[in-house]
């Protein structure tokens, strides 16, 4: 049996001693205040017992981590035909804000992890729900069991101040017929669900459901296994933009990255693992997270391979 608390402290003893940290992102502004040295872990086995190092209960901003969530509530309300006529689920191997013209020659994103897809879901969910940010924000509540999570208003309004590229996005979107609301409202929701604030125990408690085939902390069934499958599936391929293989050939998981530093992965069955390292690497992950991650699964030998 392993001792996962003395893993987790091995790691974060590796982390506080290392110099390089990776940088945080400036394009966001409201990112750019956050100290790097913040370094957090938390593990949620599913048979009952939860570990946690370092900073595992200061909140951050989630950004494309929402993206799965945004997801699996597009999954929830409608099923995944309808989402996949109006996207893909390949990887791109580009970054996440590639604004590729072939990619969308028809108006489709390559998948829904990417900034184009995301926001095609955003468009999906405002024209289903009546109260599209106050019920994302219930549906996030609900999963993490957690009533306190919240937006972060100041980080979604710094982000629709300098969001050129994904108004790019948008407007490319809106003229393939792809959106079928303003750009403004499809981009309001899409900045304020990014902005959500959690630290790595309500995250991990968020993304029960990925590892228990659809069921989530309070019992509630959400998705059926075979939504959860395909979710994990994308998380798995897509879950870091061009740096997908290499997560998968490091850490072995299926999980997602966000630009405030935090990454979340999970064993079906098993555990979820969140961890928060705001410093990003050159491909807009995070450096020590995904460090942390790889020295995880390779102590423990727990992966899905
Ligand atoms: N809100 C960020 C953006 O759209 C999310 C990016 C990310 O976390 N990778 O640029």
């Amino acid at each position: 049996m392993c001792d996962f608390q003395k893993i987790l402290e091995s790691i974060k003893e590796k982390a506080e001693k290392t110099s390089e940290k990776g940088k945080v992102p400036t394009y966001i502004p409201e990112l750019a205040k956050v100290d790097k040295n913040h370094f957090g872990i938390y593990l949620n086995m599913l048979e009952g017992n939860d570990y946690c190092v370092g900073d595992w209960d200061i909140k951050f901003s989630i950004q494309s981590i929402s993206k799965v969530l945004s997801l699996a509530m597009a999954f929830n309300c409608l099923g995944a035909n309808k989402i996949l006529k109006r996207m893909d689920v390949e990887p791109s191997g580009n970054p996440f804000n590639y604004l590729s013209l072939l990619e969308l020659e028809e108006g489709i994103p390559r998948n829904p992890f990417i900034n184009s897809g995301a926001i095609v879901i955003a468009d999906i969910l405002i024209s289903e729900l009546k109260n599209p940010k106050e019920e994302f924000l219930q549906f996030v509540r609900d999963l993490a069991n957690d009533q306190t999570i919240d937006f972060n208003y100041e980080v979604a309004a710094s982000e629709a101040k300098t969001g050129y590229t994904n108004f790019a996005a948008a407007n490319l979107l809106k003229s393939f017929n792809n959106l079928e609301n303003d750009v403004d409202e499809v981009l309001d929701f899409y900045f304020h669900q990014c902005s959500i604030e959690m630290n790595c125990k309500q995250l991990s408690n968020a993304f029960y459901l990925f590892a228990n085939k659809g069921k989530c902390l309070n019992n509630k069934t959400y998705l059926t296994s075979s939504q959860v499958k395909r979710i994990n599936a994308i998380m798995l391929t897509c879950g870091f933009y061009d740096e997908a293989g290499e997560f998968a050939f490091e850490v072995g998981l299926p999980g997602k990255s966000g630009v405030g530093g935090g990454i979340v992965a999970l064993l079906p069955g098993t555990f979820i693992i969140t961890c928060w390292s705001p410093g990003l690497n050159p491909k807009g992950n995070s450096k020590l997270g995904m460090l942390a991650l790889e020295s995880f699964t390779t102590q423990s030998n727990l992966s899905i391979f």
